[in-house]
């Protein structure tokens, strides 16, 4: 594995209001060629400093990538700290004087001398043609490695990252292919998640296994790096193979494909349709069943009905029962389903009704959920406790109905 250190060159990035966005676009493409990024680094524009940086990042690294300080001014220092770092000389370079002078002219400018100084090149390197801005980059290498020098403007950099230095780095570094695993699993936390996986991937560093985690939406990607694609595939079905025999029904899908998607697909096999009936998700569920495109195909509707008056009146769900057990109930998640299924003559209904805080109305504690489940073949409702604030109980509402669906259907 080749090793990569992207350093940003420049003060304004070092200000409150400027971010460096460079260098995630670079460890984008860097990862897909199978370089690893191990350090970033963000520098003011002060030659000691810079110098240093990057004689150090040399010390460690096979690929260095800096990007911005290739202008024409007093601050910009790329070029004079590179040469200094490698100990190499620059040279002056008319016909890229004269170029800069042409697109000055072509603007009916007159090109000011000290744009002359981004004629300079480095001894040694390739010069890299920058269309879109009048800094040229450089390409050297010294020893194996490789040193780059990009302009800092992100739609100048990333055409010539992509144009002129893919194509050398791919020469300089061995063949490799990556395949990569998209899993989504839901029903358990992060940490249970990793309790129950990382015994069976930890020993492995290729391939490398990240965690995801959203509310109620665990994301496991596995990324493997090898000579052949068969080599990749063979590591990839190791590890994946006792992973998804661990997580058994908490895995949604292999495909990364997502939750509401998959319900989709298994309601259309069956040519079924689906209604829902909300309160404390006040129609996130429904926004997320409607969010797969075609999902009016089983899709019928559904009703928010916050109040008791109105899961009486829309669902039909008896006065006496809210009365007896409150709208925060197994109970009234039953009836709420039911009541959903009947007025939309719907193959399949959920429902969800609980307390998302911060206080609770009914006396039962904040986070608690009732999810009711209505089909031709009987119904139920479980009821299950979420942490945290309003907006998170909603949305781990939000998906434990859904895979409450997934698993009932
Ligand atoms: P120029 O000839 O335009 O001066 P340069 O190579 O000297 O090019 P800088 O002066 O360092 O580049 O930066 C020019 C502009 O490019 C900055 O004002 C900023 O908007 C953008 N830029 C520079 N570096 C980055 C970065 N790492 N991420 C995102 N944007 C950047
Ligand atoms: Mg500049």
């Amino acid at each position: 594995m080749h090793d990569a250190e992207i350093i940003a060159v420049g003060s304004e990035m070092l200000t409150p209001s400027k971010i460096d966005t460079n260098s995630l676009y670079l460890t984008g493409e860097l990862n897909a060629l199978g370089v690893e990024v191990r350090r970033k680094v963000v520098v003011c524009d002060d030659r000691t400093l810079l110098t240093a940086t990057i004689a150090a990042s040399l010390a460690s690294m096979d690929i260095v990538i800096l990007t911005g300080g290739l202008g024409p001014t007093e601050d910009d220092l790329t070029r004079d700290a590179v040469a200094a770092a490698l100990g190499r000389g620059m040279t002056f370079h008319q016909d890229i004087a004269d170029s800069i002078e042409q697109r000055f002219k072509r603007r009916g400018r007159v090109m000011p001398e000290i744009n002359k100084r981004q004629a300079f090149v480095i001894d040694g390197a390739e010069v890299l043609p920058n269309p879109n801005g009048s800094a040229p980059g450089q390409f050297l290498t010294q020893a194996g490695k490789a040193v780059l020098l990009l302009p800092g403007p992100p739609n100048e950099m990333k055409p010539m990252f992509d144009g002129e230095c893919l194509p050398r780095l791919r020469k300089m570094l061995p063949p490799s292919v990556l395949r990569t695993r998209f899993f989504r699993v839901t029903g358990l936390t992060e940490s249970d998640l990793d309790q129950r996986i990382a015994p069976l991937y930890i020993k492995y560093t290729n391939p490398t296994t990240t965690i995801l985690a959203s509310p109620g939406d665990l994301q496991i990607h596995l990324r493997a790096r090898c000579e052949t694609e068969q080599e990749a595939e063979a590591l990839l079905r190791e590890v994946e193979a006792p992973i998804i025999q661990t997580l058994g029904q908490h895995i949604v899908s292999l495909t990364g494909e997502p939750i509401e998607s998959v319900i989709g697909s298994m309601l259309l096999e069956r040519s079924a349709t689906l209604a829902v009936a909300e309160s404390c998700t006040g129609g996130m569920v429904g926004e997320k069943l409607t969010s797969v495109a075609g999902s009016s195909a089983y899709f019928r509707g559904g009703f928010i009905t916050y109040t008791d008056d109105l899961k009486r009146t829309l669902l039909g769900v008896p006065e006496a029962m809210l009365r007896e057990y409150t709208a925060a109930s197994a109970e009234v998640a039953l009836a709420m389903a039911q009541g959903a299924r009947a007025k939309t003559a719907s193959t399949y209904a959920v429902s969800i009704t609980g307390e998302a805080g911060p206080e609770s109305s009914t006396g039962i504690p904040v986070g608690t959920v009732f999810f009711g489940f209505a089909g031709p073949n009987g119904s139920n409702a479980i009821r299950l406790t979420f942490p945290g604030d309003r907006t998170r109980v909603r949305a781990f509402a939000t998906m434990a109905a859904l895979d409450f669906l997934r698993r009932s259907l």
